[in-house]
């Protein structure tokens, strides 16, 4: 197969580039997603897609949507922060572009680049975590991806994590996982300590302006790289949790390696080191067997779409 186009569809817009067998994007290009009805959506990726068929000779197309993807790679079941539901994407784009079309969950299309040209290369069992505002997961186990019998497998973040008095979640239930190891979560504890001492928040509110509600992701992070002592300790608190969860994650799945991804890994080793101790210190059987790996992403925002294109060369399996 020669060239091939990925998608990555987002709630705020949807990106696309053309891609080659080495995972290298040789065109991107971009558009707002009109969240509106679904046929818009639908006309605004198409378009993007003929833009770039323009240029470039493709054979294939690959759609990373964020919600459920069910397991023919084509009907997307539920989208949260988009208008689709129950929509035959991948058979509607396949009649309109005249190309083979995938359509793949968008964190798991992350997942895969990671395993295919970045963090992960050359592993088999592999777990990534994207940490953005909640906390999506993809897992490769034996070399495939993980799809489930149903396309939903992996949802990570909404493992339940707090059995009684858990923080509600959007998916409904109360203790889940990304309430507690997320940037959702990082901002709130911020902002909590900023309420009840200010004192202990100084730093953190003077990069907001003076109010605890200003106070979003970049705040704590330059405040924790600057050495502030209470933006390092919530640091702590948001990858120890993160660590816990991983630990759960051995337990079943028993990876080579975690990869640690999304706007908040940007944070660096202030994430992936407190991430990594609480993994080793929470893991079953410790100090009888080896620990997986924890290591950071490499490809950062370009993961879904070198995922999503790599993805339309692949078989259909598990
Ligand atoms: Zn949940």
């Amino acid at each position: 197969m020669g060239l091939v186009i990925g998608v990555d569809i987002g709630g705020s817009k949807v990106a696309a580039a053309v891609v080659d067998d080495h995972g290298t994007m040789i065109e991107k290009m971009r558009v707002e997603t009109p969240a509106k009805t679904a046929g818009t959506v639908n006309d605004a990726i198409a378009e993007l897609v003929w833009k770039l068929r323009e240029r470039h000779q493709v054979d294939a197309v690959g759609m990373g949507a964020p919600g459920f993807v069910a397991e023919d790679r084509s009907l997307v079941r539920f989208t949260p922060n988009l208008p689709w539901r129950a929509e035959p994407l991948g058979t509607e784009m396949t009649e309109r572009l005249n190309l083979p079309v995938v359509v793949e969950n968008d964190a798991n299309c992350a997942a895969w680049a990671e395993v295919r040209y970045g963090a992960a290369r050359g592993e088999r069992n592999v777990v990534v975590l994207t940490i953005g505002t909640g906390l999506g997961g993809g897992v490769v186990l034996g070399g495939q991806l993980l799809r489930g019998e149903y396309g939903i497998a992996a949802e990570v973040g909404h493992m339940n994590v707090v059995i009684e008095g858990g923080l509600r979640c959007g998916c409904g239930n109360r203790g889940c996982w990304e309430m507690y190891g997320s940037g959702r979560a990082l901002v709130r504890e911020a902002r909590e300590l900023a309420q009840i001492s200010p004192a202990l928040a100084a730093r953190m509110l003077e990069l907001a302006g003076g109010e605890p509600e200003k106070i979003t992701g970049p705040e704590v992070t330059q405040a924790a790289q600057e050495g502030d002592a209470a933006a390092l300790e919530i640091f702590r608190v948001v990858a120890g949790s993160i660590g816990f969860g991983m630990a759960d994650l051995a337990a079943i799945l028993d990876p080579a390696v975690f990869v640690i991804g999304g706007g908040v890994a940007d944070a660096g080793e202030l994430l992936r080191g407190p991430a990594e101790q609480a993994f080793r210190e929470r893991l079953t059987g410790r100090g009888q067997r080896p620990a997986a790996r924890v290591v950071l992403a490499e490809l950062g925002g370009e993961a879904g779409i070198v995922g999503a294109a790599d993805l339309a060369r692949q078989p259909r399996h598990l």
